[in-house]
């Protein structure tokens, strides 16, 4: 990011000079090297945007029109319920299926819905941000094309922390952050979109291509979806971020695994501990939350920063459905977030600091 900063600090797609041409190539590289990341076959269906809110608000907003019905899980952050919430306004039917206490969905429970009423999609997350646990995407996505609906998927816990391949997972739109395991910068994310899906565009301005002859938003990806000045330097990073994903990915992710059974082990043996999602050796992605009677999860998340230096999160992390799911939408929960980099050494200290804080 620094290095494009100090010598292509110019606009991509526009100029033919010597920096915008060096700007092109790093969104190109980027593009490119994120679509082998994810298993998306051709780059031009992956677009750049802010982050996995605009990502989900493109994909449903883009698709959904007046009259279609989504089925949709009960464990949605609000990236994609309140965007669905603003479609049901606008004459989109939603439907909820319930996962179980543990956050997982149900493949056959969304198979019923789907047959209740011609529908238009199944929307949901890769893995829950509250409970770590990982929906059967696969599965839902046979059950929506057996339907004839499309399998929209919110990816911002996935990417990353799995080894996600949407060809593999033969999904219609995959949503995700930059800045979470991809390990990017905040500001940058991606949609990806299947080769012919007409998505309507949130936003239209110049793109640096075809101008004269065209009073509308020209359709060719992934120009169609990225209006006005990109941001380069994130885009930059993002390109950085998945080439070293795409070489260290397989290690992170283990280490990341190991971490989190021994978590789940080590809290489950608490006193007055009540962990939250999966059991401690099933799988899930690095996301650990619990709920104590000892003490509110703001209390614990304020005494861990401030006597002991841990960085952890209380509350209702953006997703109040899933916590009304899984029976904690009045106290909310603690939730430890391990990723690259996290130690032993760290896992060690948090569990000195909850000895203490909960004794
Ligand atoms: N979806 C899930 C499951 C998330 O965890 C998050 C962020 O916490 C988002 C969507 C939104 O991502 P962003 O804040 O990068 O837009």
């Amino acid at each position: 990011m620094v290095d494009l900063m100090e010598h292509a600090g110019a606009n991509p797609g526009r100029g033919t000079y010597g920096m915008a041409m060096a700007a092109s190539r790093t969104v190109f590289e980027a593009r490119r090297d994120c679509a082998a990341l994810l298993g998306v076959k051709d780059p031009r269906d992956l677009f750049f945007v802010s982050g996995c809110t605009e990502a989900c608000n493109l994909m449903l907003k883009g698709l959904l029109q007046p009259g279609d019905r989504v089925v949709v899980s009960s464990m949605e952050h609000n990236a994609v319920t309140r965007p669905l919430h603003v479609l049901s306004g606008r004459g989109v039917r939603v439907d909820f299926v319930t996962a179980d206490t543990a956050g997982l969905v149900d493949a056959e429970a969304f198979e019923r819905a789907v047959a209740e009423a011609p529908t238009r999609a199944i929307v949901c997350q890769h893995a829950s941000n509250v409970t770590g646990t990982i929906q059967p995407i696969g599965d839902l996505a046979d059950i929506a094309h057996a339907a004839g609906a499309l399998m929209l998927v919110d990816g911002a816990q996935g990417a990353g922390h799995l080894d996600v391949d949407v060809a593999a997972l033969d999904v219609d739109a995959y949503a995700c952050s930059g800045h979470k395991a991809l390990l990017g910068p905040q500001g940058i994310g991606v949609l990806y979109l299947r080769s012919g899906l007409d998505a309507m565009q949130l936003v239209e301005g110049g793109t640096g291509a075809s101008g004269a002859d065209e009073p509308g938003q020209p359709l060719d990806r992934p120009e169609r979806y990225e209006a006005g000045t990109p941001n380069t330097p994130g885009i930059a990073g993002l390109g950085a971020a998945a080439r070293y994903q795409s070489a260290h990915g397989a290690g992170i992710r283990a280490t990341e695994r190991r971490l989190t059974v021994r978590l789940r082990e080590a809290l489950s043996a608490m006193d007055d501990v009540v962990l939250l999602g999966p059991a401690p050796h099933d799988e899930s992605v690095p996301v650990v939350s619990f709920t104590s009677p000892r003490a509110e999860p703001d209390r614990i998340a304020f005494e861990l920063d401030r006597r002991f230096g841990i960085a952890v999160r209380s509350g209702l992390h953006c997703a109040p459905w899933a916590h009304r799911t899984i029976g904690t939408l009045d106290t909310g929960a603690l939730r430890i977030g391990i990723g690259h980099g996290t130690t032993d050494a760290d896992i060690d200290a948090l569990l000195a600091g909850l000895d203490e804080v909960l004794a």
